[in-house]
């Protein structure tokens, strides 16, 4: 059959829409990273019926099926010669009420839509990615994003706890959290072989010695067998077998996901930054270590580079009101916390303690206008601390 009679033969069974013009495959051609390659054909399928009918149809026609999202990957996840399937255009609806703190949502929610939406109960989706105005669900979970707070909430991976999935040759399978592993391993078909090839897969001494170390939070090193190593069955106090959070971070490759529940965490009440100046990078590294211990919920460092970049612009420039002297390095520490007067202790015990270890020689600490008010149309005030 002629290729585009094919792909005809798809149009007309879905209800979404099929692309090959040369147009539309080059659009999809690349994502957010260096690479690109020409897809045979894009879908936008419009419901799970539609996907399950796509898989069906590349499978039958051996097409690889590559997923996309909002397309922000860096490392060319979403570029491919196969069959681009982009949840994007239509698969983008809130699917349920909040219930118990979780929501039920379609891979092509936005993530701030998502924090929109939840931000009404004073809840929020803990992973705060630089690309929230626009990378969805189903990206974040092929990836296994994080954020900036993943030292406080780890990554996509602990916040997903069920997935509605179609697998390989066009069945759908939910995967969450199981009581009983057992009539699992029984169970005929496609679903049972996954679940008794990944059983037999797990042998927890050579994953212990060869995957990363657990304390390394923001990676995402091949498939999460060490995640899994890590439950029940064989951490007898460990949570329940779950192959959700296994499949976060397999960027497509495994199934293609139709829905995720998703655990939200209570917004912060109270926040504020410390920005710990250094003359050099490296003690700013040493002071990261140091600061552990005083949980906080992200830190980030800036550079000299970066600080130099906004001597000379006008945008920001108006942010620099916190800087003092000319720092090499700068690391921003943000703490979270119930109590403002707990909160603000917690800062001067910080800082303290950078002192102490002589780290950093100016402190100031920024907390936002909710709490202080605007100062001078700026959206956060500071007070300076310097030794
Ligand atoms: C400037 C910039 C800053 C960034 N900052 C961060 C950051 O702070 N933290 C971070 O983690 N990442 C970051 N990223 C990378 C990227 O934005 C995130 O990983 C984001 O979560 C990807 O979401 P997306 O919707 O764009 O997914 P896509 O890029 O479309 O897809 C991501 C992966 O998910 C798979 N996928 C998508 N939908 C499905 C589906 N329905 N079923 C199965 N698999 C699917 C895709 O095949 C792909 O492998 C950044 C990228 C840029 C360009």
């Amino acid at each position: 059959m002629k290729t585009n009679n094919l792909y005809k033969k798809l149009e007309q069974s879905i209800a979404g829409e099929v692309l090959v013009d040369l147009a539309s495959r080059r659009l999809y051609a690349t994502d957010a990273s260096i690479y690109q390659e020409m897809p045979r054909a894009v879908v936008r399928p419009k419901n799970k019926n539609d996907c399950i009918k796509i898989v069906k149809f590349a499978h039958q026609h051996h097409i690889p099926l590559i997923p996309r999202a909002a397309g922000t990957s860096t490392a060319g996840q979403c570029v491919g010669n196969g069959m681009v399937v982009d949840v994007s255009r239509y698969m983008t609806q809130i699917l349920s009420e909040i219930k118990n703190n979780t929501i039920r949502v379609q891979p092509g929610v936005i993530l701030d839509d998502l924090n929109d939406f939840v931000s009404q109960k004073n809840l929020i989706f803990a992973q705060n990615i630089s690309t929230s105005n626009r990378c969805m669900m189903g990206g974040m979970i092929g990836n296994n994003a994080c954020g900036s707070h993943s030292l406080l909430y780890g990554t996509t991976r602990d916040h997903v706890i069920e997935m509605e999935t179609v697998l390989s040759d066009g069945s759908v399978a939910r995967f969450g959290p199981l009581d009983e592993l057992e009539n699992k391993l029984k169970q005929a078909g496609l679903e049972g072989d996954i679940y008794r090839s990944i059983y037999h897969a797990i042998d927890t001494e050579s994953i212990k010695k060869h995957y990363p170390h657990p304390e390394i939070i923001r990676r995402n090193t091949g498939y999460a067998l060490d995640y899994l190593a890590n439950h029940q069955p064989w951490n007898k106090s460990g949570k329940p077998f779950n192959l959700a959070p296994f499949l976060c971070g397999s960027e497509g490759t495994l199934v293609l996901l139709t829905e995720a529940t998703l655990q939200l965490v209570p917004i912060p009440k109270q926040k504020l930054l410390i920005c710990v100046h250094f003359v050099d990078l490296v003690k700013s590294m040493r002071a990261t270590v140091a600061m552990l211990p005083h949980n906080p919920a992200a830190i980030e460092l800036i550079d000299q580079r970066i600080l130099e970049c906004t001597k000379d612009n006008l945008e920001q420039s108006r942010n620099r009101f916190w800087i003092q002297g000319n720092p090499r390095a700068v690391l921003v520490i943000e703490l979270f916390d119930d109590e403002p007067s707990v909160l603000e202790q917690r800062a001067q015990v910080l800082i303290q303690d950078l002192q102490q270890r002589g780290l950093g020689y100016a402190y100031p600490i920024i907390r936002d206008e909710q709490r202080l008010g605007t100062t001078q149309g700026r959206a956060w005030a500071a007070d300076g601390h310097t030794q």
